[in-house]
């Protein structure tokens, strides 16, 4: 049967990678785009998904079989810290607006994007990690970003209860710390890799200091967003249950952010002797140790991932971690000019 797919957060990190897994004639072909398939990426644009009758709207006009939910109000752990209660408000409003408007437009599948922010902070709880699909819900999330968690959590609870109440199948996925082109570079605002992107470019540009935040200790997975895509393609197609699924590297693949500065630095090493190499790119690193680290960790497992892709035969890897930064710090330089920076460029 023929679907037609709307995929909201169309513009985003993940909508972007989706659209270049899909249409992006280098990419690989078992993740493209199908004939029986037609994809639909809607912006904030076209509707503002905090607002029932604009969603509804959306609904009507694309009349969607399958919706992949990525839409969301989405920062670093900074922009989370300021602003719980936005998090909070916005992220229920747009969710159930699309969960709601789904359901009466009888769209078979709902994938939402969750996020390991979900989960339990660790403190208190003993055996916690790694995390895995049925712990969400077993303590509080880290205090850093409780808005942002708790309306993510309801997901779930709506998932389960939809299906309950209507016998829906929808689902989400919970991918780790994400990364790639058209990221939001906010210097602020920003999730840790985009960020340290950002501020390493201009300091190393000005002759300043490069100066990542916190400690450096904690630690991090991190998803290449179009590995991201991909999964979330082969969910799509493979996948018919309500409880969600983890979608990460493996938890040996836990980094710390220190480990993660000086990658950044050597990727941005990298494009310099390709691009420039009579001038090799160089910052002086100053922590700064004032600013907070957020959660410690969240190791996630990815064994329910591993277990379903082989059941399902699509053959599936990983982007090294290298590489993939090596990409995004390529298309970073390349697009610095149209590329969201929260920099005036005037
Ligand atoms: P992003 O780059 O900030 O993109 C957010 C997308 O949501 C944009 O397309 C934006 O549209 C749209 N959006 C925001 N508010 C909206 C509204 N009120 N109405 C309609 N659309 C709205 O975020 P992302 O990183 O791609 O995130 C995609 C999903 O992954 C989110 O659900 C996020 O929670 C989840 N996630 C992200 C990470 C990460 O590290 N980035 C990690 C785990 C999970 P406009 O462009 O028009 O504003
Ligand atoms: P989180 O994984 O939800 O906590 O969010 P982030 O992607 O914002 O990562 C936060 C971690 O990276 C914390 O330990 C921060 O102290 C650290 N970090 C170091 N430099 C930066 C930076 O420039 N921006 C952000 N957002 N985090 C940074």
């Amino acid at each position: 049967m023929s679907k037609v797919i709307l995929v909201t957060g169309g513009s985003g990190l993940v909508g972007q990678a989706l659209q270049h897994v899909l249409n992006d004639t280098e990419s690989d072909p078992a993740f493209r785009a199908q004939p029986d398939e037609t994809w639909h990426f809607a912006t904030s644009k076209e509707a503002d998904l905090r607002c029932p009758e604009q969603t509804r709207q959306l609904f009507e006009k694309y009349k969607p079989t399958h919706v992949i939910h990525l839409a969301a109000l989405v920062g670093g752990l900074f922009k989370n810290m300021s602003h719980n209660l936005t998090f909070l408000r916005d992220n229920i409003r747009i969710n159930d607006n699309v969960l709601s408007s789904a359901h009466d437009a009888d769209v078979t599948k709902v994938i939402s994007c969750l996020s390991t922010c979900v989960f339990p902070d660790e403190k208190g709880l003993r055996d916690l990690y790694p995390l895995t699909e049925q712990k969400i819900h077993i303590g509080p999330p880290h205090p850093s970003n409780f808005g942002y968690s708790h309306a993510k959590r309801l997901v779930d609870i709506q998932n389960h209860a939809y299906k309950q109440e209507f016998g829906r199948n929808y689902t989400s996925a919970i991918p780790t710390n994400v990364f790639g082109p058209y990221d939001n570079f906010d210097l602020r605002d920003s999730h840790v890799i985009p960020g340290l992107m950002h501020k390493a470019y201009l300091a190393e540009k000005s002759g300043t200091v490069f100066q990542p935040s916190g400690s450096g200790k904690p630690l991090r997975q991190f998803i290449y967003s179009r590995d991201l895509a991909k999964l979330f393609v082969w969910m799509l197609r493979n996948y018919d249950d309500v409880e969600p699924v983890i979608l990460s590297v493996p938890e040996e693949q836990e980094v710390s952010i220190e480990y993660v500065v000086d990658s950044v630095v050597k990727a941005f090493q990298k494009n310099r002797a390709s691009t420039d190499p009579s001038k090799p790119f160089d910052v002086k690193i100053e922590w700064n140790r004032a600013a907070a680290d957020g959660q410690f960790r969240k190791p996630a497992s990815n064994e329910k991932l591993a277990t379903l892709l082989k059941e399902s035969g699509v053959q599936f890897e990983f982007t090294p971690f290298e590489q993939a930064l090596h990409e995004t710090v390529d298309w970073f330089v390349k697009n610095y000019d149209s590329a969201r920076t929260g920099v005036n460029k005037q």
